[in-house]
């Protein structure tokens, strides 16, 4: 029998909380409490940062977390990377665990390789690790694992196994990552699934981008819940697993009964996963109390929304339709992790709805002025979609540029961003904002909401894994 996401959340607290002791603490927002230099919480380590540098500040000295992130800005950016690879996501769950000065690189690697080939039986034979090139410690540690041999231990360079949380200062180190072997050589490069991060918190980077070495060193890891469950459930991709399933079963009948044609076959076409995952992310958000806007995370929201509609639009809805998926999101959660997504549910689902009317109307007439684009060249041939055609979908008919790209490359155009900057600029001079109609509704009702004290500001409210408590 294979293992469920849910049994997969249990099995992984109760063996740092059980088995060695750990704290469980409950994911924090995916806002971010008092850190400018971040859009959104992006790894379980965000809500810790500070022990890292001061561990004596930390109320406990080992933590377990399952920590809702979010990739969809800044240094982690995973938004052009869903629907399209096996294991990128905008939402995502992290399951971590953490040590602020209590055990270091030896029992970290230990715990990750006993809980991946003991607790959940993951055969050792399909499983590869990476170290930093400079970090022999970490691979003498990992040679002397069971089951490990030389030729799987695979020294690298700083670009992927140096962690760091954003540009900015803040904590960082040597990581070691635990792969898993997919088998399919088909896939090149993809054929290894990277499913654990140990990273190593030795330095602090500065201000002024300098290393500090920090007092002791940490551990801080993460594991992806989605990549895990595809690899316990035995799928090519993470969209193949329990997690999504009755969201596109959900797509599915919507889409039978608007009487578009749909196929069980989620693969053919990036626009159902686009949709699935951007719903779990708008729904995530605003539950978080973001509201759409014109800027910062509420513009990062609007784009995930209007990404997904347009998404929609291309499988054949020509009405709103995110809301009807709302209750097989859910469904997805029926294990009561999330029990704030059905208590929040009318809120979540009103902005989603606004939102989704204010662009319906306005969607088909953007693409409408963009099709005929691609039927023509210019002059020298190139496949540049004209920077004042750019321009008006984002500011007559509210397309984010990251949306118009997105179209353009399905074509294998491109979009000339820098003369679109020139027009959005020379706008800003002129001082005319955009779209405003739409968006202050969204943002009237937000006010409302505020003063009804509806969305709770920046607390995490995870229920607690090991006593089912919520807060
Ligand atoms: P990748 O190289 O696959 O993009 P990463 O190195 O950027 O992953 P880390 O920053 O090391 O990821 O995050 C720790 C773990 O979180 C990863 O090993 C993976 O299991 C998971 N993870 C990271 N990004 C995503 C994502 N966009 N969607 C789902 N899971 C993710
Ligand atoms: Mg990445
Ligand atoms: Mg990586
Ligand atoms: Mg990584």
């Amino acid at each position: 029998r294979q293992m469920t996401t849910p049994e997969l959340r249990r099995d992984f607290t109760e063996f740092f909380v059980k088995e060695h002791g750990h704290t469980s603490v409950k994911s924090s927002s995916l806002i971010p409490h008092n850190d400018k230099s971040l859009m959104f919480t992006n790894a379980g380590m965000v809500q810790f940062k500070e022990y890292f540098r001061n561990p004596a500040v930390a109320p406990f000295k080992q933590a377990t977390s399952i920590q809702k992130c979010m990739r969809a800005g800044g240094k982690h950016n995973d938004l052009d990377n869903v629907g399209y690879t096996p294991r990128h996501h905008t939402f995502f769950e992290m399951l971590g665990n953490f040590s602020f000065g209590e055990y270091s690189k030896s029992k970290a690697i230990q715990m990750a390789w006993r809980f991946l080939t003991e607790v959940i039986k993951l055969p050792k034979d399909r499983l590869r690790v990476t170290v930093l090139a400079s970090d022999q410690e970490s691979y003498e540690l990992w040679r002397d694992q069971e089951g490990v041999p030389e030729d799987r231990i695979i020294r690298s360079g700083a670009k992927d196994n140096f962690w760091t949380m954003g540009e900015g200062a803040g904590p960082c180190g040597p990581c070691t990552e635990i792969f898993w072997d997919t088998l399919n050589d088909d896939l090149g490069e993809d054929r290894w699934l990277e499913i654990w991060n140990l990273v190593f918190m030795q330095h602090y980077r500065n201000d002024q981008g300098e290393l500090e070495n920090l007092p002791i060193v940490c551990v801080d890891t993460g594991m992806g819940l989605e990549r895990l469950a595809a690899v316990v459930q035995n799928k090519e991709n993470n969209f193949e697993t329990d997690v999504f399933a009755p969201m596109f079963e959900g797509l599915h009948k919507i889409m039978t009964e608007a009487g578009i044609e749909s196929s069980r076959d989620i693969n053919a076409t990036p626009h159902k996963k686009i949709i699935v995952d951007h719903l779990r992310a708008m729904s995530f958000l605003i539950a978080d109390g973001v509201i759409p806007s014109n800027v910062g995370r509420g513009y990062v929201l609007r784009r995930i929304i209007r990404r997904a509609l347009r998404s929609g639009n291309q499988l054949g809805f020509t009405k709103p339709f995110m809301t009807e998926l709302y209750p097989y999101l859910l469904e997805s959660f029926n294990d009561g992790s999330y029990p704030d997504m059905e208590a929040r549910q009318d809120p979540i689902k009103d902005v989603i709805r606004q939102e989704e009317e204010i662009f319906m109307s306005t969607l088909s007439k953007g693409l409408a002025l963009l099709e005929p684009v691609f039927k023509q060249k210019d002059l020298s041939g190139a496949k540049q979609v004209p920077a004042d055609i750019a321009f008006k979908l984002y500011d007559t008919f509210g397309f984010p540029l990251d949306l118009t790209v997105l179209i353009a490359e399905e074509r294998e155009w491109t979009v000339d961003l820098v003369a679109v900057e020139a027009l959005k600029q020379k706008q800003r001079e002129q001082g005319r904002a955009s779209w405003k109609a739409g968006s202050s509704l969204v943002l009237a009702k937000a006010q409302e909401w505020k003063e009804q004290g509806i969305f709770p500001t920046f607390s995490g409210y995870h229920r607690d894994m090991l006593t089912g408590q919520s807060s």
